[in-house]
């Protein structure tokens, strides 16, 4: 076998990565999109030993769980690799990939059912668009898998719709003002839009490579005419090479620098470069299924670590005696400490810290302690104070299941699982939240 021949498979199972495992002749393919059960034509892509990487050219016997999808971008922007599957079917893929990761590590655990979405599309309050130019006219979208090609799309099917709107007009805008990309004579690089949903408040960043910004000023005032959801529009410069977004430069067009929202009755400003959930639908669902989850009392004292805005903190205050909350970026403390007070809430304090260090310097009692870390989870110091401080339950929140199990792995010589709930804050991706609860021994 070499690469780009053609090969029939039939599928028998989902790797975790969504990839539809084949096995043939001593060799096991994996191919996107495809699904149990499927026949198939893919053509070879790359060969490692044993393992075969291909690509899906036709499908002779489709699954009765495979559905049509209308997004331009299918299969090529990489982010929906669930797309074509029932969701139904994707929720139980995610409950299953989760049980594995439990199993591969020896535990014994009863995970819950993924908590769904009845509409699992528009949901994404965020977007940060790449721009390109194509035939002498800007188009935008998500990078194409492995590469740096924009895969246009004018409706993604994930985004907010208004969202999806106002970006067809900023191309609009942008071609009229002759305003070019990054690399085509420009200094746009990005689009970043944030929506709030329950105020319909929309946040727009352009990130250039250079403070000057020619057609600025005409950009702003076409936007602002036609769209009266945006509260602000605002510059970030970002000079260097780097996959991170944004710079450390911010100049604000136009408004405020920032809009407002609402999650389970609690009011918040969100800027840019606060962390801030992206489907807030589910995230309501998320907090209250975490907060039942830990029957927290009138006299606890809780640690919310990772707390970014302070989302959880101010929801849990009303049930508690007081709750701090700790994170690691300036924007979002200071958003935090700002939404305490916007809702008059006085038992929360937050802290600029890395956790670790918090954590570390910490020897006050802790009656529940949530954490909510980013994809790479806790490292070993934070968990050995966790091991010292012995708090008596421990909420874990995580966006990725593989580092949540490795780490709570390590505390199960104090701590027995309670309870596993996952819920689907990105349907048609592979991702999955998934909420753990702890008990002291
Ligand atoms: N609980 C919040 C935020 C979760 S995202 C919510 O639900 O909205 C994770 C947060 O952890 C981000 O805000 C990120 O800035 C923060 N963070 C990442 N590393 C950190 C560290 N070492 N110490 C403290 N906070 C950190």
């Amino acid at each position: 076998m070499k690469k780009n021949d053609y090969i029939d498979l039939t599928c028998t199972y989902l790797s975790t990565d969504a990839k539809g495992v084949c096995n043939k002749r001593d060799f096991c393919f994996y191919v996107d999109y495809l699904l149990p059960n499927e026949k198939a034509n893919v053509i070879v892509e790359k060969i490692n030993g044993k393992t075969v990487y291909a690509r899906l050219m036709d499908i002779m016997e489709k699954s009765v769980d495979r559905i049509d999808s209308n997004c331009s971008s299918y299969m090529k922007c990489g982010s929906c690799k669930l797309l074509h599957l029932k969701y139904t079917k994707q929720l139980e893929f995610k409950k299953n990939n989760i049980s594995l990761l439990f199993k591969n590590k020896g535990i014994k655990a009863i995970i819950n059912d993924v908590i769904g979405m009845n509409n699992p599309f528009n949901y994404r309050n965020k977007v940060i668009a790449s721009i390109s130019l194509d035939n002498k006219k800007i188009v935008y979208g998500m990078y194409e898998e492995n590469s740096h090609e924009v895969v246009y799309n004018k409706n993604c099917l994930i985004q907010n719709k208004l969202l999806n709107e106002i970006l067809i007009s900023i191309k609009e805008e942008l071609d009229k003002l002759k305003i070019k990309p990054e690399g085509f004579g420009g200094v746009l690089r990005h689009i970043m839009l944030r929506v709030g949903i329950k105020t319909n408040e929309v946040l727009v960043v352009f990130v250039t490579n250079n403070d000057l910004f020619p057609g600025r000023n005409e950009l702003v005032k076409a936007l602002t005419k036609k769209h009266k959801e945006i509260k602000t529009i605002i510059q970030n410069t970002n000079p260097r090479i780097t996959p991170i977004v944004f710079g450390n430069k911010d100049r604000i067009l136009f408004g405020q620098g920032f809009i407002n929202d609402e999650l389970l009755s609690i009011k918040y400003k969100i800027s840019h470069k606060s962390f801030y959930q992206v489907n807030p639908i589910q995230t309501e669902i998320l907090y209250s299924k975490a907060i039942n989850m830990a029957k927290l009392k009138e006299t606890d004292t809780v640690l919310d670590c990772y707390s970014g805005i302070g989302t959880i903190s101010l929801t849990i205050s009303k049930k508690v005696k007081e709750v701090i909350g700790v994170e690691i970026v300036k924007e979002a403390v200071n958003d935090a400490i700002n939404n305490a007070k916007i809702n008059n809430i006085k038992n929360v304090r937050f802290i600029l810290d890395d956790c670790k260090k918090f954590m570390n310097n910490y020897h006050s009692n802790i009656d529940c302690l949530f954490v909510d870390p980013p994809r790479s989870g806790l490292d070993r110091e934070f968990i050995n104070s966790v091991k010292r401080l012995k708090p008596k339950k421990i909420v874990y929140i995580s966006c990725n299941p593989i580092t949540q199990v490795d780490d709570i792995y390590q505390l199960l010589e104090l701590y027995e699982i309670k309870e596993i709930q996952p819920v689907d804050l990105f349907p048609h991706t592979i991702h999955c939240e998934n909420i753990v609860l702890l008990e002291k021994k």
